[in-house]
């Protein structure tokens, strides 16, 4: 009975803005630094910005090497390394009086190190400003080199994410280079070397899977010592994207949450607007609390 094929009431939020937002917006602009909030216009802005004291930067330029269809962030050549960058996002967290930080970055496939060096950089530099602000990385898959995985370990970051955006058998259509066992294996990975480092990873619905391949994503995440799983929908950035196939109920997402907690899961985030990021403060509690 959910099979809403147009978007539905739920989604029909009204991004809301204040003095606050239009400061920070300003500060992003003066240091040209990007954040995921605006640019993929995120409708929890206001509350994580304003409220919950969070944020997502994306750092290493504004244009990724990759393509992937769901994607909002322009594909092309990368722009130039800026060095300052983690100072910069650092100053940022400062002024913002963040809490907690997510720090992604498009993918970087020109660098021999996919960038994992800035990215080690940012955590400490946001560290050693803000000690008491915890700091979650969400790099791409750093093309399945442990190197640049060990770089960025090093740098000693509160919690571990990364994506596998979709069930396996979407993959493909979905995902750019990226694969889903490249993916579930760098997960793994980061528990060998940092065994107490929370990881999570999300997935976006409406793109077409089943509810079975939903649970088995699940179990694939468990299997790979995934602490933490978030849940949203899928939503078309432009019409050159894949399109929605279906809008889930909030009860159904409901559901998957309880399914995915009884998998295991410290914490599962599921909901219309639930992004990677969302109510991410929350987690580094749950999951240090186990
Ligand atoms: Fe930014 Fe994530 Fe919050 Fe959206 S959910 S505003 S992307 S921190
Ligand atoms: Fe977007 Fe990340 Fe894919 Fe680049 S790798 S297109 S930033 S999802």
């Amino acid at each position: 009975k959910y099979e809403h094929k147009r978007k539905p009431e739920w989604l029909n939020i009204q991004v809301k803005t204040n003095k606050t937002y239009n400061r920070m917006k300003k500060m992003m602009r003066e240091r040209g630094l990007h954040t995921v909030c605006e640019e993929a216009r995120c409708p929890n802005i206001h509350e994580c910005w304003s409220e919950r004291k969070t944020a997502t930067f994306m750092i290493l330029g504004d244009t990724c090497t990759r393509g992937c269809r769901f994607c909002a962030v322009k594909t092309g050549l990368p722009n130039e390394l800026d060095r300052q960058e983690p100072e910069k996002v650092a100053e940022s967290v400062e002024i913002m009086e963040l809490k907690h930080a997510v720090v992604t970055a498009v993918a970087r496939d020109d660098l021999d190190d996919g960038g994992a060096f800035i990215f080690a950089e940012t955590v400490r530099a946001i560290h050693r400003r803000m000690p008491g602000t915890t700091v979650e990385v969400l790099p791409s898959d750093m093309k399945g080199d442990y190197e640049s995985l060990h770089t960025l370990m090093d740098a000693g970051p509160d919690i571990f994410n990364h994506n596998i955006e979709t069930v396996r058998r979407l993959t493909p259509t979905v995902r750019s280079k990226a694969t889903y066992d490249r993916s579930l294996e760098l997960l793994k990975r980061v528990k060998e070397v940092a065994p107490n480092t929370p990881t999570k990873s999300s997935i976006m619905v409406g793109l077409g899977e089943t509810k079975e391949e939903i649970i088995q994503a699940m179990d694939d995440l468990r299997a790979h010592d995934v602490d933490i799983m978030t849940i949203g929908q899928y939503l078309q950035p432009t019409k050159k994207h894949l399109n929605v196939e279906r809008y889930y109920h909030p009860d159904e997402f409901e559901e998957l949450r309880q399914i995915a907690m009884s998998k295991g899961f410290t914490h599962c985030q599921a909901g219309p607007l639930v992004r990677s990021s969302y109510h991410a403060d929350e987690q580094v509690n749950a999951s240090s609390a186990q």
